[in-house]
């Protein structure tokens, strides 16, 4: 474990019959542990640098894409952890932010900036990959949001990301802005903020199917679903959506 706080993180969310370990190559860090904590989809973790499935799935995909990570100016939606991590590690230069909606846009505060993904105060085409895991969900508009992640790739730029998807073949708005208040179209789903705890953060829709065509229609030239391959029978990886920005 890489310290007593995530140790004490993993026992919080220990289900001792769920408990499952198993050497694996992690995709951050190398030879290392899988181990299984519990049951819930997040419930695995990378025993050396704590990566989550998502994380795990996210940096798998980024190498089988063969993106030169060291050649990258790389912006992450979110500002620690184990992805952001190795993005510090091995991209030419990385830019963090997470949503601080009482800070105005592009301020920092304790080192981590603030940036609404619907309307970023960062240049036009400043980047060579941008990432986010499970952030495009929690977005009320997220055709703008994809726009925007467009906007600040350089051409032939990468946007890799994660989103809980689901088998329909439609995404189900769950939830709508109607004159700047929210309208539920279905019960509220909530999840789980690690920054903020308590209530967590509303889902906004459920992605199908058509999340390819929707990151297309945001102006994104080549889109596909990569599914990591299984490694450990018990554990499932994350699919990843890979888009590349069209470019000469
Ligand atoms: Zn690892």
């Amino acid at each position: 474990m890489a310290g007593l706080r995530q140790l004490r993180q993993a026992l919080a969310v220990l289900e001792p019959g769920a408990l499952a370990c198993s050497g694996a190559r992690c995709p951050l860090c190398g030879p290392t542990l899988l181990v299984r904590l519990n049951r819930s989809e997040q419930g695995v973790r990378c025993v050396r640098c704590g990566a989550s499935p998502v994380h795990l799935a996210l940096a798998a995909a980024l190498h089988a894409s063969g993106i030169d990570l060291a050649a990258c100016d790389a912006y992450e939606l979110s500002a620690r952890g184990p992805l952001v991590a190795w993005l510090r590690r091995h991209a030419r230069s990385l830019t963090v932010s997470e949503y601080l909606p009482e800070l105005a846009a592009g301020a920092v505060r304790d080192g981590v900036r603030n940036e609404d993904v619907q309307r970023l105060s960062l240049a036009t085409a400043s980047f060579d990959l941008v990432t986010h895991t499970e952030v495009l969900e929690h977005v009320p508009d997220d055709a703008r949001a994809l726009a925007e992640l467009h906007r600040v790739l350089r051409p032939r730029g990468w946007m890799a990301f994660t989103v809980p998807l689901h088998d329909g073949a439609h995404t189900i708005e769950r939830a709508r802005l109607r004159d700047g208040r929210i309208e539920h179209l279905l019960p509220a789903a909530w999840h789980t903020d690690p920054l903020r705890g308590g209530a967590g953060i509303l889902v906004w829709r459920d992605y199908g199917r058509d999340l390819p065509a929707r990151v297309r229609a945001a102006g994104f030239g080549h889109v596909a679903v990569h599914r990591p391959a299984a490694s450990v029978a018990w554990f499932v990886p994350r699919a990843v959506i890979i888009a590349r920005k069209e470019g000469p």
